[in-house]
């Protein structure tokens, strides 16, 4: 048994000294990803739960890395976050969103919004909305078809900075929702304060949706106040019929999730579209 033990606790060391290597590797490597054309944006449509259409779909980062494989954002981002290379793969992320949509419509599809998530770090820049926008001037975009996504907690940090970038952002009228809502501890009269257009309740809500009376309670209570402040409201995480159900039942009507769809890369994304009219 003292072997066996002795045998696991090797198991272990190796695999915590592969853990670390491996996080050097990505540290080493991530630097050279979109230049590498390792970068590569996975798409998830979010829905409007009473017609079954799609209102909009969400960018999310997926990293083929040569020797590990696809490495989810959970992953790399906070890397990405620590070394700053954060600011440049966000400006890759909205140019590939951006371009992506401008084919999709060039190709005849009925595209939809588009939305890009922003980090605590990318938003802090002096030149974060300088660089949004000339991007989008760019580009020609139609600036009513993206959307910015940036978490509760991000948007708690300095909270005068964050109100006049939104504000400058509003102006120009790009749209801004509240990621993982109900994870940060913002007050009500901050959020009011806040000019955004929606929420998008954290995922860890709905998973306990019809299992447990609390998250049933918060997501209600959640619910209601984004109607009193005017907010559009998005459930995330959304894989079950019930959930669909209760959602609608709480009069919350935009849902993303594994229920409706994964992330899928571009290509698959077309299927989701009302095809082209034929020539
Ligand atoms: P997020 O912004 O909250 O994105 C939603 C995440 O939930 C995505 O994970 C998505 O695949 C996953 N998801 C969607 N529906 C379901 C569902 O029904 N069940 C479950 N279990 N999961 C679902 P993903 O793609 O792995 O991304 C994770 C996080 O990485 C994102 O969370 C976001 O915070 C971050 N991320 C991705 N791309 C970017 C980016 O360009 N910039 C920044 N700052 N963060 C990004
Ligand atoms: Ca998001
Ligand atoms: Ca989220
Ligand atoms: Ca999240």
């Amino acid at each position: 048994a003292k072997q066996n033990g002795s045998a696991q606790y090797q198991f272990y060391d190796a695999k915590r000294d592969q853990t670390s290597m491996e996080q050097i590797t990505l540290e080493n490597d991530l630097e050279d990803s979109i230049q590498k054309n390792q970068m590569q944006l996975y798409y998830q449509p979010k829905m409007d739960i009473r017609t079954g259409e799609m209102t909009g779909v969400e960018a999310l980062l997926r990293w083929n890395h040569p020797e590990l494989g696809m490495v989810p954002p959970d992953r790399f981002i906070p890397l990405a976050e620590k070394s700053g290379f954060i600011v440049p793969l966000e400006q890759w992320v909205l140019r590939t969103a951006l371009e992506q949509i401008k084919q999709w419509e060039a190709d005849g599809y009925s595209v939809v919004p588009v939305a890009v998530n922003i980090s605590q770090i990318h938003l802090m820049k002096p030149t974060i909305f300088q660089s949004i926008t000339s991007t989008i001037k760019e580009l020609d975009f139609d600036t009513r078809l993206l959307e910015l996504e940036i978490t509760e907690s991000a948007m708690m940090y300095n909270e005068e900075h964050v109100i006049q970038i939104l504000n400058d952002l509003k102006r120009a009228g790009i749209s801004v929702s509240m990621d993982d809502f109900g994870t940060g501890y913002s007050s009500l009269s901050y959020l009011h304060s806040l000019p955004i257009q929606c929420l998008k309740i954290d995922r860890s809500f709905i998973k306990k949706l019809t299992t447990d009376a609390d998250s049933r309670a918060i997501a209600e209570m959640i619910i209601s106040m984004a109607r009193q402040l005017n907010l559009t409201i998005v459930a995330e995480g959304v894989e079950t019929e019930d959930q669909v159900g209760l959602l609608k039942e709480l009069q919350c009507f935009n849902a993303q999730g594994y229920f409706y769809s994964k992330p899928m890369p571009a290509n698959d994304m077309i299927h989701q579209f009302t095809p082209p009219p034929p020539v």
